[in-house]
C-alpha cells in the first residue's frame, strides 16, 4: 500500500493538520509549522503540541515531514539574511523535536550571483550550526531544486557534496521532487529513463539517503529550469511517466503531493488519480 499524503495548512492550530490529513485519506503529511510567508513565528502552546503529538500517535498517520518557511536562504552571500536564515532553520529544528517530527524538508537556497563556493560553504555551515544546536531525533532533507538560476541543489552531485562534508552526514537525508528533477533535467517519463535517474541517484548520493519524494507533475518541460508544479499527471511527465514512477523504487518511499490548488483538480482527486495509476483503484 502505498504511503500517500498531501501538504496540509496547520490554520486554526497545529493539531487541525492532522484532522485535515486524516479527512482527505492521507496516510502521511507534511506541514509548515507556521506561517511559512514570514520570518517571524510565535511559540507553540504546550496544549496544541500535545493535541498533535497524540493525534499523528491515534490516527498512526506517519511519518510526518516538516517543511522549512519561504524566506530562508541557507546559501545567501548576504548577511542579514544569511544569519537569520540560520536562526530560522534552528528554530524549525527545534519545532520537529518538540512536535516530535522525525524529518525537516529543507531547499537549499541561492547564491544570488556570488557563485556556487560561496553558496556551497553557507550551507555546510548553516547545516552545520543547526543539527549542533539542536540535539534529538530529527533529520534535515536536503531537497533537490529545479536548476533554476543562481539555485543550489539541481543536481544529486550538488547533494553529494554537501552531505560530506558536514559534520552529522548521519543526520542529514534527501528529498527528491519529482517536478524539480524533470526541470532540472533527470527524465521520469519512461520506465528506462526512471531507471536511469534512480541508477544516477544511488551511485552518486546513495539510494538510502533518499526518506521522502514530492510527487508533483511539472509545467516546464525537461530541463527547461522551470519550477512550476502541475496536478498528477496533467504536466509534461505525464500519466506514463507517474505510473512507470510509482511502480520504481520511487513508489514505496512516503510520497507528498504539492499539487496546484485550482478548479481543475483537487487535492482528493489527485492522491485518487495517484492511487490509480499505481494500480491500488480502478479508474
Ligand atoms: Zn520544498
Ligand atoms: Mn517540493
Ligand atoms: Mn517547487
Amino acid at each position: 500500500m502505498l504511503k500517500l499524503g498531501l501538504h496540509v495548512s496547520i490554520s486554526g492550530s497545529i493539531d487541525r493538520a492532522v484532522d485535515r490529513a486524516v479527512e482527505k485519506g492521507c496516510n502521511t503529511f507534511q506541514i509548515f509549522t507556521r506561517n511559512p510567508r514570514g520570518w517571524r513565528s510565535r511559540d507553540l502552546t504546550r496544549e496544541e503540541v500535545e493535541a498533535f503529538i497524540e493525534k499523528v500517535e491515534k490516527f498512526k498517520i506517519e511519518p510526518v515531514f516538516g517543511h522549512m518557511p519561504y524566506l530562508p536562504n541557507l546559501a545567501s552571500p548576504k548577511d542579514e539574511t544569511y544569519r537569520r536564515s540560520v536562526e530560522s532553520l534552528i528554530t524549525e529544528l527545534r519545532r520537529c523535536v518538540e512536535l516530535k517530527i522525525p524529518y525537516l524538508v529543507t531547499h537549499l537556497g541561492s547564491h544570488l550571483g556570488a557563485g556556487m563556493e560561496i553558496g556551497f560553504e553557507r550551507i555546510i555551515k548553516a547545516v552545520n550550526r543547526g543539527l549542533s544546536e539542536v540535539e534529538g531525533n530529527v533529520m534535515l532533507l536536503l531537497e533537490n531544486t529545479a536548476g533554476t538560476k543562481n539555485s543550489m541543489g539541481g543536481s544529486f552531485e550538488d547533494i553529494r557534496y554537501i552531505i560530506e562534508r558536514v559534520d552529522y552526514p548521519e543526520r542529514v537525508g534527501v528529498c527528491f521532487d519529482t517536478c524539480h528533477g524533470f526541470a532540472a533535467g533527470y527524465d521520469l517519463r519512461t520506465m528506462e529513463s526512471v531507471e536511469s535517474t534512480i541508477k544516477m541517484l544511488d551511485e552518486v548520493i546513495g539510494f538510502e539517503k533518499l526518506k521522502l519524494v514530492h510527487l508533483n507533475d511539472s509545467k516546464g518541460g525537461l530541463n527547461s529550469r522551470i519550477d512550476r508544479h502541475e496536478h498528477i499527471g496533467m504536466g509534461m511527465i505525464g500519466e506514463e511517466g507517474f505510473r512507470n514512477i510509482l511502480k520504481s523504487r520511487l513508489g514505496q518511499l512516503p510520497l507528498i503531493l504539492e499539487t496546484p490548488i485550482d478548479k481543475r483538480r483537487s487535492d482528493v482527486e489527485n492522491l485518487q488519480k495517484v492511487r490509480e495509476l499505481a494500480g491500488e483503484t480502478e479508474p
